[in-house]
């Protein structure tokens, strides 16, 4: 009988239990070439040792689900050395007593902590922060590799996204004058209002245009900074009116003096 990874069998007056593959199983695992952690590949072939051990329920059986892990290691081009060291009945048998002992006596404290895999040199940084680590005790760091971008990532064009929630800058055509404003909206739709209220809004932009008749250079708006909170993008608006000429003289709607 075959119920989820167990296959039982019953003999005269025993159950006998061993590792359940599906006919259509085809070893897909992780191959020794791909670009992963060495661990991750030992730890692999260790844990499916492990289940070898803990499922089958007597040495026959065991050894023939470790004569199968071998053929399935070396199919994913495993170096022999390494196989042969963890695929064994040895390994299988100490696999089990060490669970138990760990069981028995709760190790220290373990400490997560991530680190992006770009090859060795990922390997090497983990080992040396293990090192700084290591004098405190009763703290085990254990360090896991986090993926970082594929090749399809890494070629895909990011849009960019509209700016929003800054400090913005309008030229003049005709003179070194300009205009700070900020924004806690799309900077898109605060030009947009500017464009269209300059005859009729009693806005710096619009008085200067009126003034001096003067063309307004919305093709160069640029964003000075963004600024996510309102009062924050205030003072940094009024930290640019000062750097700038402005239209309306420096009239910020904040008072840098009172700081
Ligand atoms: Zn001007």
């Amino acid at each position: 009988m075959n119920f989820l990874d167990l296959k039982i069998y019953k003999t005269r007056n025993l159950f006998r239990i061993c590792v359940f593959r599906k006919p259509k199983y085809t070893a897909k695992l992780l191959a020794w070439d791909s670009h992963t952690p060495v661990q991750y590949k030992i730890g692999l072939l260790k844990t499916l040792v492990y289940r070898a051990a803990k499922i089958c329920s007597d040495k026959e059986l065991l050894l023939s689900e470790l004569g199968t892990l071998f053929k399935i290691f070396c199919a994913l081009h495993y170096p022999k050395s390494k196989i042969r060291k963890y695929c064994n009945i040895k390994f299988a048998q100490n696999c089990m007593i060490n669970n138990i002992n760990k069981q028995q006596n709760p190790q220290s404290k373990k400490i997560y902590f991530g680190i992006p895999y770009v090859g060795n040199k990922s390997q090497v940084y983990a080992r040396k922060v293990k090192e700084y680590v290591k004098p405190i005790s009763n703290v085990k760091l254990q360090v896991f590799y986090k993926r970082g971008l594929n090749l399809i990532e890494r070629l895909k064009v990011r849009k960019q996204r509209p700016a929003r929630k800054c400090v913005y800058k309008i030229p003049c055509q005709n003179c070194t004058k300009c205009y700070i404003g900020e924004t806690g909206r799309l900077l898109n739709t605060r030009i947009y209002e500017h464009q269209h209220s300059l005859k009729s809004a009693k806005t710096a932009i619009a008085e200067h245009v009126r003034n001096t008749q003067h063309k307004i250079d919305f093709s160069k708006v640029s964003v000075l900074s963004g600024e996510r909170y309102d009062f924050r993008r205030k003072i940094l608006e009024a930290l640019f009116m000062r750097k700038n000429d402005t239209f309306d003289n420096n009239s910020s709607s904040v008072l840098l003096h009172l700081w």
